[in-house]
């Protein structure tokens, strides 16, 4: 049988080999049975009481037997929880067993179209995203109702998980021993189980959206995290080149982890700070792991998100008060929350965008839900009292902004004081630069704040004017196009200029083969998944700053892509040959 090839999206990186088994969607294995005696349509409305309590049981127990690294998703059980008594669910399911005479997995399935149905009209998209978590709670009452063993107990092998997608209870209930990797139907790289996988060391790839229908279980497969890639029924060769990748990658961990602590000066001794991008706490440990010197970047949505809903200002100063004490004296740059776009349409209720990139993303949000602001930012200043804490503001576009953020902060200090709540006399502001706009005022924009961050993501998707989740323009998204680079080095220069602090932020700072010419361009300060930190470092060990100042020049006049490619290679190969000579 020919290697049959999905592309999906890199979740979560690694290389797993082996057979699958597949997670059904409950729903197709529902078989209808008409009821005619009156004591069996009590016996079924006592079965769906009977996996209604069992469910309620398993959603405590998993809350309660959370261990710490997936802590942030506490909040969703208690949720479940409280869908399982509302009537959406119960009182149709037992109503329909009585009136339709069917038995308690068909109802329950009735229910679940009615759902469907309800929600199908609906526009809000806070509100629309609420059909997911019915969706996840009658899916485990319906396993429950089946009596149906999640496969992970039934695996007598180490395996590699299919499943349409993933809710948090069921990767709870997850037996990681036995899984190798996971492959999903849905989701994206800044799903909850992309965040789970990572942290848990998994490898995983997303958005195969037909893996779940088209493999079948024990078939061989092989998961390119890194790459977004599975192979199903893969031939030998294969087999035997992603077993000597495995092998790489292994041998690769444990070579930059030796690395971690090592120095990162350039050979003419330029200190270069590198530091991590993180959202979830359980990352903490990776941070002093591969020798992070600071957190460049706490990204809050993730801790937001797993309240689905607006969190409380005590739940986001736990978060943070655990942040800062976890760092043990690294500094950490919070990011108040940068919604939009992408990132967590379910969280407010701001109805469609037409085009939410350019929508009500980041600050432009924040400003117009004051009171969520405030409450962020009491929770920041309050946490800094117990470690080195920064604010970062988002989406920033103009000085006014900034203004209006700076005056929100002023509020927020004022009413702690008045609360007689401690935070530390000095807490640096800072911004993202990420839209175009102001990376052109950059020597404006740096009168107003102690530092920049440079989120190549998003400023990479504004300038080139291309989505970077769009797979048709996914060619264009280039951060060695020439007016990136120049961007880069015009901020850096406006950045020294004004004498304020200046980060690189977006993923283009943790790829190693770029770091050279970053430096070059005037960056001496990058953060990335921690991960990737101990091989930066290693690259900045190499620099010779004069020297790649000069290349920096140079690939700040050419036109094509593909010349500045040509010349990175051509002057890693011969700086760094240990390093970059196999290319
Ligand atoms: C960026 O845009 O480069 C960035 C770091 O932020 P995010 O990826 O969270 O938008
Ligand atoms: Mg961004």
């Amino acid at each position: 049988m020919a290697t049959m090839e999905f592309k999906g999206i890199a979740a979560s990186p690694g290389v797993a080999i082996g057979p699958i088994v597949v997670l059904p969607q409950i729903q197709a294995l529902v078989n209808y049975r008409e009821l005619a005696a009156n004591w069996e349509i009590e016996w079924e409305i006592e079965r769906l009481e009977r996996a209604l309590s069992a469910t309620k049981e398993e959603f405590a127990a998993a809350r309660a037997e959370m261990d710490h690294t997936l802590n942030d998703f506490s909040s969703l059980f208690d949720a479940y929880i409280l869908l399982l008594d509302d009537k959406l669910i119960k009182q149709r399911t037992r109503l329909t067993i009585e009136k339709q005479k069917v038995n308690a997995e068909w109802a329950l399935n009735l229910t679940l179209n009615q759902a469907e149905q309800l929600f199908a009209d609906i526009t809000d998209a806070y509100i629309k995203d609420r059909f997911r978590d019915i969706m996840a709670v009658i899916d485990h009452i319906m396993r429950h109702l089946s009596e149906d063993l999640s496969p992970e107990f039934n695996m007598q092998e180490p395996s590699i998980l299919v499943v349409h997608d993933l809710t948090p209870a069921d990767i709870i209930r997850l037996n990681t021993s036995m899984i190798l990797g996971l492959a999903t139907d849905q989701g994206g790289p800044t799903s909850h189980t992309a965040i789970i996988a990572k942290a848990l060391g998994l490898p995983a790839v997303q958005g195969l959206e037909k893996i779940s229908s088209s493999a079948r279980n024990g078939d061989k497969a092989i998961i390119d995290g890194a790459k977004g890639l599975l192979l199903l029924s893969p031939s030998q060769p294969e087999i035997d080149f992603y077993q000597d990748q495995q092998i790489a990658y292994r041998l690769y961990l444990e070579k930059i982890t030796a690395l971690a602590d090592l120095p990162s000066h350039t050979l003419d001794g330029v200190q270069v700070e590198v530091g991590a991008n993180i959202e979830m706490l359980e990352e903490i440990a990776s941070v002093h792991k591969f020798g992070g010197q600071s957190v460049g970047l706490y990204r809050t949505e993730f801790s937001c998100l797993s309240f689905n809903r607006q969190p409380t200002e005590e739940e986001m100063f736990d978060n943070l008060r655990q942040l800062a004490l976890g760092l043990n004296g690294l500094s950490a740059t919070v990011r108040t929350l940068d919604i939009g776009g992408d990132k967590l349409a379910g969280f407010t209720a701001r109805g469609d965008e037409i085009n939410p990139n350019l929508g009500l993303r980041g600050i432009r949000y924040s400003i117009k839900d004051r009171p969520f602001f405030l409450r962020q930012l009491r929770a920041i200043l309050r946490a800094s009292h117990y470690g080195k804490i920064r604010i970062m503001f988002p989406m920033v576009a103009s000085a006014e902004e900034i203004i209006i953020a700076k005056q929100c902060l002023q509020e927020a200090r004022d009413s702690l004081r008045r609360q007689n709540l401690p935070f530390a006399g000095q807490v640096e502001t800072g911004i993202m630069i990420e839209v175009p706009a102001a990376a052109i005022a950059a020597d404006i924009l740096a009168r107003e704040v102690d530092f920049f961050s440079l989120g190549t993501n998003d400023l990479i998707q504004y300038s080139m004017a291309i989505d970077r989740n769009n797979e048709q323009v996914k060619a264009l998204y280039q951060p060695l196009h020439v007016s990136i680079l120049r961007i880069i080095r015009q901020v850096a220069q406006a950045a020294r200029e004004a004498g304020i602090d200046f980060n690189m932020c977006g993923e283009m700072a943790g790829n190693p083969r770029y770091t050279p010419l970053i430096l070059g361009l005037g960056v001496h300060k990058l953060s990335m998944s921690p991960v990737i930190m101990p091989r930066v470092k290693e690259v900045v060990r190499q620099v010779n700053l004069e020297y790649w100042q000069k290349v920096a020049e140079e690939a700040i006049n050419l036109a094509a892509v593909d010349q500045v490619e040509a010349l990175l290679a051509f002057h890693l190969k011969n700086q760094m040959p240990d390093l970059f000579g196999g290319e």
